[in-house]
């Protein structure tokens, strides 16, 4: 496969030139055409397969499309793991994104919030700070990512991410990134992620 057989726009596939991805991997291949189409996607996947691209390839296509506020979540179980996939945003561009993780300060994610990011990259427990402070909106929210979403789960955020699911009334697509669906993460998945295509590798 070729990543112009997915269809990726004009640009992106300039954008993924210029970063040396020469061809898709196989969980790319899989998920970006159902990701594009609007369907959910359930991925079952571990870092180093290219899991990350697969989710914001099309997810940066579909946000760039919009305008005037919040229009995808990325949700991540840790800091470290959400500061990578922001980096993405840099390398394949169109789209303005406000990180919103632990450990730093609550006054530029709350300015940057306010300038209603067409995509926010966040963990859990500091999105959760942020919405009981009502700095951030996400009833516009139409794609979510749950990225690592075992490990979310392990780690205990399935009230959070409950609470966070039931303030996304608009939300049309789920995207779940996992390296097992079995267990928690099947019943969690059964529950909130409707037909979804599964993809496995
Ligand atoms: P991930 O599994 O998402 O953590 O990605 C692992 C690494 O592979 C990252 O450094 C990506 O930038 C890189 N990568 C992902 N997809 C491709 C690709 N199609 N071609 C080359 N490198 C890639």
């Amino acid at each position: 496969t070729t990543f112009a057989s997915l269809g990726l726009s004009a640009d992106m596939l300039r954008a993924l030139a210029r970063a040396g991805y020469e061809k898709p991997t196989p969980i790319q291949s899989q998920a970006i055409p159902p990701a594009l189409a609007g369907r959910n996607v359930i991925g079952c996947a571990a870092t180093g397969t290219g899991k990350t691209a697969a989710f914001m390839l099309p997810l940066l296509e579909r946000a760039a499309t919009h305008q005037g506020g919040i229009r995808a979540l990325v949700l991540a179980p840790t800091r470290e793991l959400a500061q990578q996939i922001h980096e993405y945003v840099d390398t394949f561009g169109g789209v303005r994104a406000a990180l919103v993780v632990g450990g730093l300060g609550m006054g530029p994610q709350t300015a940057a919030l306010r300038k209603k990011p067409e995509l926010v990259i966040a963990t859990p427990g500091r999105l959760i700070d942020h919405l009981d402070q009502r700095n951030v909106d996400l009833s516009g929210v139409e794609a979510l990512v749950l990225d690592e979403a075992d490990r979310m789960l392990d780690m205990g955020f399935r009230p959070q991410l409950e609470k966070i699911l039931g303030k996304m009334k608009g939300r049309k697509q789920t995207l779940l990134f996992s390296a097992t669906i079995d267990g928690e993460v099947g019943k969690f998945s059964a529950k909130y992620v409707n037909d979804p295509v599964q993809v496995e590798i």
